[in-house]
């Protein structure tokens, strides 16, 4: 993957960032105190650090991935330019806590929108549509979901992935749950799993990094949908509002397909379209 100090998407939300501050519109000091802004004008915001081309600190300390570019342009929607963001990671079985703590403003991190996790937080989105898929070794003999059957499989704690696996995609698969998709990749290069589950997106991008090129195969199966919001804490209705339109915004003046090509080209990853705010697909 190529490395970037700053992506087109981050550049521009700079110029249109300065411009909203010269305008003075917004009110980003009005919750100093909650530990996600504060009076020196900084944004905490969460995101994976693991999963290239969606969310990934980079070794020399960037961020790049479409999340990343995402909560850039809706950071500076909300009057922070892309120095002021404080990027956190918030781990899948971290969210709910993260928000309800008040440790970050919000998290655009693979985080699915599902009934369960709204009686805990609010979402603005959704932004992306992925699917659920599987990620073996390229001379693996695991082609569908029925060919878990007493396999290891690996997800994440905390994942909409792991809790499909045991309730519907493979209930007789030994599911191994890490803590990070990393931790996946890694036990399925060394032989400690058979599969890796997780959503398409992120699973094209552990399989093209460069080392792991030509190891792996994707499974190609739509076993979910997995409607990608952005995270907020329950109740705030009003960075959901600004959060939506942010997101429509970037649709409609090109960034966020800008986003998708620089950061799923590299791992030939064929998204859906922009979904429409509220649009949730079951
Ligand atoms: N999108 C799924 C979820 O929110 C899987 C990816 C993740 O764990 O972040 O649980």
């Amino acid at each position: 993957m190529k490395l970037r100090k700053v992506t087109a998407a981050a550049a521009a939300a700079l110029v249109l960032s300065l411009t909203a501050t010269a305008c003075g519109g917004d009110d980003k000091d009005s919750d100093t105190g909650s530990g996600s802004t504060d009076g020196g004008g900084t944004i905490k915001v969460g995101i994976k650090y693991d999963q290239p081309g969606l969310g990934l600190k980079e070794a020399g300390g960037d961020f790049s991935g479409f999340d990343v570019d995402v909560a850039t342009y809706v950071a500076k929607e909300l009057g922070y330019a892309p120095d002021k963001i404080e990027f956190v990671e918030t781990k899948s079985a971290d969210r709910e806590t993260a928000l309800a703590r008040g440790d970050v403003k919000f998290i655009a991190a693979t985080y699915s929108i599902t009934d369960e996790r709204k009686q805990k937080v609010d979402f603005a989105g959704p932004y992306l549509l992925a699917h659920q898929d599987l990620l073996t070794k390229a001379d693996s003999d695991i082609t569908e979901a029925t060919d878990l059957n007493g396999k290891k499989l690996c997800s994440v704690t905390g994942s909409t992935s792991a809790q499909n696996v045991k309730d519907e995609i493979a209930p007789k698969a030994q599911l191994r749950s890490y803590g990070t998709y990393s931790e996946c990749i890694a036990g399925l290069q060394s032989g400690a799993v058979d599969a890796v589950t997780t959503d398409d997106s992120i699973l094209a991008g552990f399989a093209a990094q460069e080392q792991y090129k030509g190891q792996f195969k994707l499974a190609g199966l739509k076993l979910s949908n997995e409607n990608y919001g952005i995270g907020v804490k329950k109740g705030d209705t009003e960075t959901v509002n600004k959060i939506n339109a942010a997101l429509e915004k970037m649709v409609s003046d090109g960034a966020w397909e800008t986003a998708v090509k620089e950061n799923f080209g590299p791992a030939n990853y064929k998204n859906e379209p922009a979904p429409k705010i509220g649009d949730i697909k079951s």
